[in-house]
């Protein structure tokens, strides 16, 4: 298994997580469904502010910041508490057209107490496949950041379907990441790091705190299923991993529910899982 104690750390070079915050620039902060929605699924508006809040200390110490932002259709259920059930797909686009305009309307109010805009990109795997597009995402995401404005990215859920979408915001926001050239991708979920097992299943699962190749990880844990809200569970972050060390971009796992987590991961005081690029 990858698992590497300081001085494996030391001998290889490696930087620690808050080192690799304290280097990084850009930074992509992909935040999952199960992190924004609470138990009774709706939108939790305390994390939003602390999160927004967090942001903008990020921004006060020159980093600059792009969100993707899962909830759409967990917002779209809180909203108008019907359909719940139903899985038929264009159920499930409709209740994404109406939970990214909550969704989007939350960030909002939250940046603006940070006297922060926001500006919002949906997006689709066409996008990315096209040399035009992607260089008009790219030219988007330079000036709003420039301009010191927040991008919010989501998949456009209600266009993008089967081949189309690129199904999970993991991987969404791992193109993002490379994209507009980022140092360092953080992708908030409901646990921890990456576990030789899941966690939720087995007491002796142990957390991996440091990842450079992602396909011998593969082979060393065991991969469950995904939770509730979210799409993807373990396997879209390894891909997400995979797609963003390949173009020398770091990426942190972490659980998005730890209070303050931005500032206690770059202090060094949370655990997660960071993958680095080889040296
Ligand atoms: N785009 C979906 C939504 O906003 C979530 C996709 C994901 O959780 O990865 O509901």
């Amino acid at each position: 298994m990858n698992i590497i104690n300081n001085s494996d750390k030391a001998q290889k070079n490696l930087l620690t997580i808050s080192e690799t915050i304290a280097k990084a620039r850009k930074i992509v902060i992909k935040i999952g469904s199960n992190t924004l929605a609470k138990e009774d699924g709706t939108i939790n508006i305390e994390f939003m502010e602390n999160f927004a809040k967090q942001c903008s200390t990020f921004i006060d110490n020159r980093k600059q910041v792009v969100i993707v932002s899962s909830g759409a259709q967990v917002a779209g259920i809180s909203t108008i508490d019907r359909w719940a059930r139903k899985k038929d797909l264009h159920y499930r686009q409709a209740l994404c057209a109406i939970g990214q305009v909550e969704l989007m309307d939350c960030w909002r109010s939250c940046f603006r107490k940070f006297n922060l805009h926001v500006g919002q990109l949906l997006l689709s795997k066409d996008d990315f496949g096209d040399q035009h597009r992607t260089l008009n995402i790219r030219n988007t995401l330079f000036t709003l950041v420039d301009e010191g404005v927040i991008p919010i990215i989501n998949e456009n859920d209600s266009v993008a379907c089967d081949e189309f979408s690129i199904g999970d915001n993991d991987n969404l926001s791992a193109l993002t990441s490379i994209l507009w050239s980022a140092d360092l991708l953080i992708l908030c979920s409901d646990i921890d790091g990456v576990y030789s097992k899941n966690p939720k299943e087995y007491k002796d699962a142990k957390l991996i705190e440091n990842i450079t190749d992602v396909e011998k990880t593969k082979k060393s844990i065991s991969i469950g299923k995904a939770n509730n809200f979210g799409t993807g569970g373990i396997t879209t972050k390894l891909e997400a991993a995979e797609k963003v060390l390949e173009y020398d971009v770091s990426m942190i796992l972490t659980n998005g529910a730890k209070p303050n987590l931005l500032q206690n991961l770059a202090n060094g005081t949370i655990k997660a899982t960071l993958f680095s690029p080889a040296q």
